[in-house]
Formats: structure tokens, C-alpha cells, sequence
């Protein structure tokens, strides 16, 4: 823990489990680093601040109605929360201000995807730092959106999906980032938010590692024109076991005591993460691929995961018995402990950002399966250019399932896939050690945060 810094720093993290996770875990290592911490949230996905005494939490109302916080379109439910959070933002942030008993605000660190966001902090003079969620390949995926729209690559035509584009290569246009929605500029207006109008801010925390996505990065100095600082991996900073604070549903420990009986990297860990749905046909089809995989799974099932189902009530009946314990099913898991653990040995996952970077950082090989947004892009990162993991290209289909299962959980091609994960693994820990990248990213953020008075005293 480093000499309090008398600086106080406001963070807004954008209310889902993939976003919460990495801002909590920022305002841990700023913490850390001296500075006090201040977290405004949302009554949506509310946080639960005796997780974290040290920090201050403040929660705005966001209005939302029972049937619009439970809307599956995710682009108008973030449509709902920009448009309702705006002003009680603005007050609570006012308010924050003019509490003078309190260290000066140094900043606002927020999510992009909060669009209000900069013209709030402007009108009350405070320099506004983004925090994204996501990794840096992407952003610089989306930052090329203006071309791809110029190409004809977008909007993806169905003919053209295995089409490679060339100008990022090794993607084809079927990763190219989407989201569904019943308004599609919605998604446009997302695009903005991580791109183009990320530029009026006063600096681009990326959860990432130079090592890793070192092109990316050198792309995004090169195109935002404001301070970049990758500093991750963020949940390395501490041990695995105190990251579950954040979760948004209780962890179901159980799974780690099954685990603790199986051999050495011989279980499959399934999970999809926070959002991702898939249809009854498709959770079948994954639930005998791993039956007849004759591996042992763990399984995240999340409660919503089916559309229309609860649960697990469209698996035949008898199905679990049939398992004889080769398989474990939890509604959510402990994911950092589990990819940490070493009877794990292939992540089966739909490459959100944080997942993709945890397994990295465990060396746990990937079969991949990307349903939307940046995990199209993760998954082919993952697959073509770090090639430690297998992209599922026909969807979820059996056979091609079990294909992947064999080649890395089997075949001599899944040790060389296990060999170059594991050497990310090692640079993932070296960049956080004194001198490394990250380390040294850290320390130019901590300045930087310290010069934005002095900055804004100048203009
Ligand atoms: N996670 C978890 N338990 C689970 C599944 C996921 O704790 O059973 C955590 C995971 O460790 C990660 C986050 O939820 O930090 C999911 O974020 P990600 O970016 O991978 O995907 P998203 O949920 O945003 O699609």
C-alpha cells in the first residue's frame, strides 16, 4: 500500500458483470496506489459496498421499469440506462463536488458505453478517464468502422461471411463486431462511444497487456491522439480468491471441492458468461457433445441462459444420472479460482473479454465460440494470431465440437497450443513485475491522474 495521495477518484462502472468486474478491480490497484475511491452506481445490477469498506459508494436511481431493466435487446436496455441515468449522474456528481470535508477530486473514470458521461464531467469541469472493459483489439476494430462501412463490409452480407477482410487481416467478415438490436443504429452509436468520441477525453485505460495485443495498442496511440495506458492483466494484481466480491450472483463454491478430486488438466470448463442466451436446440446439442466427449465438464448453466427456460428443464430426463460424475453443473462459478485450478485443462467459452484474458493468464487453452459484439474478435485472435485455443466456425455443432475436444485435449496439436498459451501466461506475470509494462503503464497513469489539476488550472 502506497502514502495516501490526498486525491480523491470517482469511478462509474456501466452495471453488468462483465464491466463491474474490471472497474472494481481498477479502483482496487488505484487504491492501492494511494488514491481514495469514490463508487457511483446504478440501482440496476446494484453493487453491495460491504464488499469493499474502504471505498465510498453512492447509488443514483436509474428509473428503469421492471420490464426494461429485464429486456433481453441489451442495446435498448443501455439505451434506457443512458437516457435515465443522465441527470441523477449529474446531480450525485454535483454533489460529490461540493462536498469540500473531502480530498479534491482528481477525475471521473467511466465506461465509455455511459455516453453522457463527457459532456457531464465538462459542464462541471472535471477531467474524465476511460475505462474500457474490452481489449484493445477490438477498440481497434471498431475505431476502423468508418472504412468498413466505406468497403461494403458492413452491413455483413450473408453471402460474403468467410470473406477475409484484408485490411485486418487474419478477420473475416463474419467476426467483424455486432450486435443485434430492434433499432440497429443503436449499435452505430456504441461504435461512436468506443471509438470517435472516446477522443475528448483525457486518457484510455485498457485492461491489457503490451505483449499482447502490443499491434493493437500502437494502432490506438497512433489514431486517439490521448494518453493510452494498458495496464493489465487487472486481476492479477491480487490473489485469485478475493476477486469474488463483484459477482452479481453467488458463486457456487461446491465445484471447486469436485475439482479438488479430479487428476491434472482433465476437465472442460463450459461457461458462456454473463449474457450470452442460446435456444433449447443448441443447449441439447451442447449438453451430448460433452456427454459423448467422454471428458469430464464443469458446466456454468447461468438461470436465463435458455431462452423461455429457467433452468435445466430442457435436458431429457435421466440425463444428469447418465454422467455417472464425469460432469458438474453450477448456475455460476468461481471462474478465476477454476481456470486457476489445475485439474482444468481446455476453457470452453464464448470469449467475453475478461474470460479471454483469465484463461490466458492461467494457460488454459480455449475452444471458442463467439456469439456477439468483441467476442467475434477475441475469438479469432485467439485462434489465428495467438493460436492458443480452436474457433468453433459451423456454430455449435456436435461433431465439430468433439473435433476440437480431441485435437486439445488428446492430440499432440493441443500440447504446442498449451505450450503458447503458457508462455503468454509467463509474460502476463512479468509485465506486472517492477519494470515490466504494465508495472511502468501503472506508474504513468498515477502521474498523469496527479497532473490533470495543473493541466486544468492552465486552460
Ligand atoms: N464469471 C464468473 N462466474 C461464472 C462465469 C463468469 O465469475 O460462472 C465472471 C468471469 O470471471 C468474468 C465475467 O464474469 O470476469 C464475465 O465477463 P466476460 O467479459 O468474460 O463476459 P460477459 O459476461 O461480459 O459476456
Amino acid at each position: 500500500m502506497e502514502q495516501r495521495k490526498g486525491r480523491r477518484l470517482i469511478l462509474f462502472p456501466l452495471p453488468f458483470q462483465g464491466h463491474i468486474n474490471p472497474m472494481l478491480e481498477l479502483a482496487n490497484i488505484l487504491y492501492r496506489k494511494g488514491f481514495s475511491i469514490t463508487i457511483i452506481h446504478t440501482n440496476f445490477n446494484s453493487l453491495n459496498p460491504s464488499t469493499h469498506p474502504h471505498f465510498t459508494f453512492h447509488s443514483i436511481s436509474d428509473n428503469l421499469s421492471e420490464s426494461e431493466a429485464a429486456d433481453k435487446d441489451i442495446l435498448l436496455l443501455l439505451s434506457n440506462l443512458n437516457a435515465k441515468c443522465c441527470e441523477p449522474f449529474r446531480e450525485c456528481l454535483a454533489t460529490l463536488l461540493s462536498n469540500v470535508t473531502e480530498e479534491p477530486v482528481a477525475c471521473l473514470i467511466c465506461d465509455p458505453l455511459f455516453d453522457f458521461t463527457q459532456s457531464v464531467a465538462d459542464s462541471l469541469k472535471l477531467p474524465r478517464i476511460l475505462l474500457r472493459t474490452g481489449g484493445a483489439s477490438s477498440t481497434a476494430v471498431y475505431s476502423s468502422f468508418p472504412l468498413l462501412r466505406e468497403k461494403g463490409y458492413i452491413p455483413k452480407q450473408d453471402s460474403r461471411l468467410e470473406e477475409p477482410v484484408t485490411e485486418l487481416s487474419p478477420l473475416r467478415v463474419k467476426d467483424l463486431p455486432m450486435i443485434n438490436s430492434s433499432e440497429p443504429e443503436r449499435f452505430y452509436k456504441l461504435v461512436r462511444a468506443l471509438s470517435y468520441d472516446t477522443k475528448d477525453s483525457y486518457g484510455f485505460i485498457f485492461n491489457t497487456f503490451e505483449d499482447l495485443e502490443q499491434h493493437a495498442l500502437a494502432t490506438i496511440r497512433k489514431e486517439f491522439h490521448i494518453p493510452i495506458f494498458p495496464i493489465g492483466p487487472f486481476h492479477k494484481y491480487f490473489p485469485a480468491a478475493s476477486s469474488s466480491s463483484t459477482s452479481l450472483l453467488s458463486q457456487d463454491q461446491s465445484c471447486i471441492s469436485w475439482l479438488n478430486t479430479q487428476p491434472p488438466k482433465s476437465v472442460i470448463y463450459v461457461s458462456f458468461g454473463s449474457i450470452a442466451a442460446v435456444n433449447e436446440a443448441q443447449f441439447l446439442e451442447i449438453a451430448w457433445a460433452l456427454a459423448s466427449s467422454k471428458q469430464l465438464f464443469l458446466w456454468v448453466v447461468r438461470p436465463g441462459l435458455v431462452h423461455g427456460s429457467e433452468w435445466l428443464e430442457p435436458l431429457p430426463s435421466g440425463f444428469l444420472e447418465s454422467l455417472n460424475g464425469m460432469g458438474q453443473i453450477v448456475k455460476w462459478a468461481p471462474q478465476k479460482e477454476v481456470l486457476a485450478h489445475q485439474a482444468v485443462g481446455v476453457f470452453w467459452t464464448h470469449n467475453g473479454w475478461n474470460s479471454t484474458l483469465e484463461s490466458i493468464c492461467e494457460g488454459v487453452p480455449m475452444i471458442c465460440i463467439p456469439f456477439s459484439a468483441d467476442q467475434m474478435v477475441n475469438a479469432r485472435y485467439v485462434s489465428d494470431v495467438w493460436k492458443i485455443g480452436l474457433r468453433l466456425e459451423l456454430g455449435i455443432n456436435r461433431g465439430e465440437i468433439d473435433r476440437a475436444i480431441r485435437r486439445l485435449m488428446i492430440e499432440k496439436e493441443g500440447q504446442a497450443i498449451r505450450g503458447r498459451v503458457s508462455k503468454l501466461k509467463d509474460m502476463a506475470n512479468l509485465c506486472l513485475k517492477q519494470g515490466g509494462s504494465s508495472y511502468q503503464s501503472l506508474d504513468g497513469l498515477v502521474n498523469h491522474i496527479l497532473s490533470l489539476e495543473f493541466l486544468l488550472r492552465k486552460l
